[in-house]
């Protein structure tokens, strides 16, 4: 069993991280796991924005914490959880299929909702699956531009598992350059913004490569307990 760290330790980390980032970085607090009185400590130390992996856990929270913060999801929609998840989230970061956006539309039509979304992009190959591939994503952009109940304003990449600095720098640095052809591309996107990368072990290379939103977690927290 891990020790809990105490909210006063969250409260310091939280503080620190957000000094030493470079100006205009969104700070994620990856909150899979943690508990409401750890989220309350990481909110008094400056955090604005939680990211939560699953539909049912984020539900918990969001009923204690909704007015505290904001509600981002960063673990894999399923289609099932997509009535659900537009009722809780202020930013869908993990589209990935032009099934879940038309799904996704939908369901925020039927509450008059706008969505503000990220594309997930399959920065490592094959070795992972989630997100799409870099080679697929601009057909994906097109479809969730035809949706005006969907604001498409990003990128977010997990890169390798691995931790090889140089194949996690490559992966991101792609997906960096994809982002910038993008935004080029479609100008008409006009809220094209967030670049997401960048978890605890690789935020200062995700930095580097361009990233202008993070999500950490264990940094923040400490090591997850097991679910
Ligand atoms: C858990 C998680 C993070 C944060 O991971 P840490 O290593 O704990 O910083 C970031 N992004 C996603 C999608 C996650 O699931």
């Amino acid at each position: 069993m891990e020790k809990n760290i105490s909210g006063s330790t969250i409260k310091k980390n939280v503080s620190n991280l957000l000094e030493s980032l470079p100006g205009g970085t969104v700070l994620i607090a990856a909150t899979k796991t943690r508990t409401h009185d750890e989220i309350e400590a990481a909110i008094a130390g400056g955090v604005a924005i939680i990211g939560e992996n699953y539909v049912q856990e984020a539900e918990a929270k969001f009923a204690v914490l909704k007015d505290k913060v904001s509600f981002h999801l960063v673990g894999h929609l399923q289609k099932n959880k997509v009535k659900k998840a537009v009722k809780i989230f202020d930013m869908i970061q993990t589209l990935d299929s032009k099934e879940l956006a038309v799904f996704l539309a939908r369901e925020c039509e039927k509450i008059h909702k706008v969505m503000p979304v990220l594309i997930e992009i399959n920065s490592a190959g094959e070795s992972q699956k989630s997100g799409i591939d870099i080679g697929r994503a601009e057909e994906l952009v097109r479809e969730v531009m035809k949706h005006p109940s969907l604001s498409l304003e990003g990128l977010m990449t997990m890169g390798p598992a691995s931790s090889d600095d140089e194949a996690v720098r490559s992966a991101f640095c792609a997906t960096k350059g994809l982002f910038d052809r993008i935004g080029s591309t479609y100008p008409q996107l006009s809220n094209w913004q967030y670049l997401s990368m960048g978890m605890s072990d690789s935020y200062t290379t995700a930095l580097s490569c361009g990233a202008n939103m993070v999500r950490i977690g264990t940094l923040l927290f400490g090591p997850r307990r097991m679910r």
